[in-house]
This record gives C-alpha cells, structure tokens and sequence, in this order.
C-alpha cells in the first residue's frame, strides 16, 4: 500500500460493523486540505460519480493528490455491481438502499428489492445468498423504470444469452432451473408515464421466445396527448401502442398463442398489500389499488378509483427507485429527497465538503448524466480553491487514516491489489469464456491476497 501517492488510489475496506464514529467536523474533512500547492482532495465511494469527480480533479489540477476510498474490497461500485451483465455497454447507476413500498406484507418471503436482485446477479457480496426463489409461474415487478426492465430481462432471458456475460456463476444456474414463465411489470400511472426508455423497452420487445403483453384500451383517449409530448416520450409511446396493437405475422401466430414465455405491462395500479399463502409462510400475490390520472404529462397524479385486482404471483421484486443513505452524522442529509444539501455540488454550511452523483441529485440518470454532474462539481471545487474558499493548514492526509484504520483493526487493500483480484477473475472467467468470474467472497479474496 502506498501511502503518500499521487494520482493513485487507495481503497479501504470499511466493514459494515464498524460504521465511520459520529463527530461535529467529518474526519475526512480534519484530515484533508485543499489550500496548499498540492491540494489534498479525499474522495468517498470508487463508483462512476466518485471515478469522475477524480478524474476531473486531476485533470485540471496538475498538483492534487486524491485519495479514493471505498468500502468494498474490490473498485467502480455499481458499475461493476448494478449495471446488467448483458449491458456491458452501459455500465452505470447506484445508490446505497432502496425505497420501501411501505405496504403490508412487504417482509414476506418472496418479496425482494430488485437492488437486491441486480446485487445477487452481479456478484455484490452483501446479496450472494439471495437465493431467491424462481420456482413459481409468474413473477411481478413493481415500478416502470429502467431498472424493472434490466430485472424483467434478466428473468426472462434464454440463460444461454447471458452465458458469454460476467453474471455470477451462481446466478446463472438459478436461472437456467428458474420456472418462472411470467412477468407483470406493474405501473401506478398510465403508457405517459412509464420511466423507462425506447432502447430498454425495444430490447424486451425483441427478446426470444418471449412475446409482450400490451392493453391497447390503455391507450385510449391519449392521441392528442402523444402528439403534444416531447419526441422521446412520443416515439416511446408510439411503440408501445405499436406493440398493444401490432398482431402477430401468419408464421408468429402460434408462437404467441402459447409463448414459453411472457412479459406485459399493467397500467394504473399501485401496490396496496402483499398476500401471503394460506399458510402464511410466503407471497401468494398481490393486491393493487386500482388509479385514475389527476392531471396530465409527466406530472399528472395516480389517485385510488376505490376498486382493487388481486394479482397471483409467487415473487415480488419491488423496483420503486434507490436511496441514497446518510454517510456520517456530520454530514448534512436530507431524508426525504436521500441527498445532501448542496448548491452545484457545494455542501450546504460544510466549507471544504463537496458531493456528486445520486446523493447530489437523486437516484436517476444515466452514467452520461453522472459523468456531466461529476465534472461540474470537480469545477466547483476547483473554483473555490482558486478563490481561497477552502480549508487550509497542513493535514496529516491519507497517513491520518492509515492510522485509523490500524487503530481499528482494519486492512485496507489497494489499488494494485485490486489488480492482482482482478486477473484471478479474469483468468477464472476465462475457461468458461466469459469475461470475468467475479469473485463473491470477502474471505477468499482476503485468502488470494494473502491476508
Ligand atoms: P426510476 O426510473 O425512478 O423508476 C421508478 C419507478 O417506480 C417509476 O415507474 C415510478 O413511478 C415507480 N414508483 C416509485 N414509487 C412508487 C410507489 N410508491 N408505488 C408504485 N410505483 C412507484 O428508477 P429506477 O428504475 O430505479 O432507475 C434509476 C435510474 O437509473 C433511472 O434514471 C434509470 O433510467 C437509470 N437506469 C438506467 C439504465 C440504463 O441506462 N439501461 C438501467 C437501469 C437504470 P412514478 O413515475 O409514478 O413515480
């Protein structure tokens, strides 16, 4: 482990158990300067927002040294633990928890955070014994984002697609035994509404073997409506009323009329309660309040009619959005929005605090949407050290947290560390010919590494 490094990273690994001590000034903030000819910049979380910012940092500071922390053994956060293994393109998205439905029922067995799910197949070890349970029919998703589509596809995909991807091995076989045949991705408002976008939905379209289920009478009374909204949202729209109306070719018909599997949509339902079996001991469905529009576009209202559907399933995969978590009680958080206070970036009434990412913005967007904000705040912060803004006086830096992290028993690993993890999971993904075969253990890693 290098200690005083410049343009090279540290990583640590903060065991859950030892969350970082409550203080009036964040210790990162005691043991990093910004005002020196090399400014001393600590930044918190190796995920694309925390890779950018350093990116940035460094690149338009010649002199910065930056310290990057991160609580996993391994780097790069949900680039390498959110993003669907199937999307190596895209590789982005994360936050630390993820929004309760607050219904009952929600504890049952069978109900699942698809942060969880995306957690599960992508190697996060937190989510390696999962073991969620595919052996039923029919499987419903809760929300219309993004993130439901990865989930929706991922189960419905032929496993010998993602064989070639980095999914866990473990998962793989999960899926390869997996019976579930359907799945409901259910949506509190209507077609206007749906969070996801054309690229995703067209990938499900396409998907083999698996045919859409789309209500045309969704859709009607909303042509003016699609006329008037903007064009991603109208060319969005378009093919989803294309794909409720479309009937299928001569030589498709039979196919549909008994596909192996299914996927659809359900507009203008939101969730009310979870429904265990009779026994109690596992979700047997779900009951969904049925909702009418109050308003129009993107921000129109889902309000209860009074009727309810109860929908039969035998796992629930709740993907409502993220949530960013508090990091220290120092550190100003707002609950309601899961962000720090910030303006462009600055923490509110922190001087020497900055944040990027989703607890900056909130838990939407795009890698390419992290990157820009990312950025932005790197200027910010170069800005207020050029004006003088920032904390000065000699800091101990990363030598400070060396010697906490000793006091406390911890080892950090390192970035070359990381690469020594990072061939033994290519070289094991090799023989398989994927990519990598991510290694789940914290132990064995510690093992490989010779700790
Ligand atoms: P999201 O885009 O915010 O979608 C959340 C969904 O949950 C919405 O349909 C929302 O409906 C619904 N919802 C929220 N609260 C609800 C409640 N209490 N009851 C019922 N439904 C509720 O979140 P996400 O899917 O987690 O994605 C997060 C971000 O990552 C997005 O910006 C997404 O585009 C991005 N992402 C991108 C990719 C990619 O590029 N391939 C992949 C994954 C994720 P309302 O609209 O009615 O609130």
């Amino acid at each position: 482990m290098a200690t005083r490094c410049w343009r090279r990273w540290h990583w640590s690994a903060w065991p859950r158990t030892r969350p970082p001590p409550a203080g009036s000034t964040p210790s990162f903030l005691r043991q990093f300067s910004t005002q020196e000819q090399t400014p001393q910049i600590c930044v918190v979380g190796s995920g694309p927002a925390g890779f950018y910012t350093t990116q940035y940092l460094l690149k338009h500071h010649p002199q910065a040294h930056v310290d990057l922390y991160e609580k996993q053994l391994v780097p790069f956060g949900l680039v390498r633990f959110g993003v669907a293994p199937d999307h190596p393109e895209v590789k982005s998205y994360g936050a630390e928890d993820h929004q309760a439905l607050g219904i009952p029922g929600e504890e049952l067995p069978g109900v699942l955070s698809a942060r969880a799910f995306v957690g599960w197949y992508n190697g996060l070890p937190e989510n390696r014994e999962l073991a969620p349970d595919l052996s039923c029919d029919t499987a419903v998703i809760l929300g219309q984002g993004n993130v439901a589509l990865d989930v929706a596809r991922i189960l419905m995909t032929p496993p010998e697609h993602l064989e070639k991807t980095d999914i866990t091995e473990a998962a793989l076989g999960a899926l390869r035994q997996s019976r579930v045949k359907t799945v409901w991705i259910v949506g509190r408002r209507g077609p206007l509404q749906v969070a996801f976008t054309i690229k995703e939905l067209r990938e499900m379209i396409q998907l083999p073997g698996t045919r859409p289920i789309v209500d045309s009478a969704d859709f009607l009374g909303l042509q003016d409506r699609i006329k008037e909204a903007s064009r991603p949202r109208k060319r969005l729209t378009e093919l989803l009323l294309q794909t409720a109306t479309e009937k299928p070719e001569v030589k498709e018909a039979a196919r549909w009329a008994s596909p192996p599997r299914a996927w659809g949509l359900r507009f203008f339902r939101s969730p009310q309660q979870v429904l265990p079996s009779p026994d109690g001991e596992r979700v047997a469905g779900i009951r969904l309040a049925v909702t009418r529009l109050e308003g129009v576009g993107e921000a129109a209202r889902a309000v209860p009619t009074g009727d309810i559907e109860d929908l039969p399933c035998g796992l629930v995969l709740s993907s409502v959005g993220y949530k960013s978590c508090p990091i220290d009680t120092s550190v100003p958080f707002d609950p309601k929005l899961g962000v720090i206070p910030n303006v462009e970036g600055r923490v509110v009434d922190v001087s020497g605090l900055y944040c990027s990412g989703w607890v900056k913005r909130g838990p939407t967007g795009v890698i390419a949407t992290t990157m820009t904000d990312s950025f932005l705040t790197g200027q910010t912060l170069l800005q207020d050290l050029k004006a003088g803004l920032l904390p000065s006086g000699p800091r101990p830096g990363y030598a400070a947290i060396q010697a906490l992290l000793s006091r406390r028993g911890i080892q950090p690993t390192s970035f070359s560390d990381w690469e020594k993890l990072d061939a033994e999971e290519v070289s094991r993904g090799q023989a398989a010919g994927k990519p990598r075969e991510k290694l789940l253990d914290p132990q064995e890693m510690l093992r490989l590494l010779g700790r």
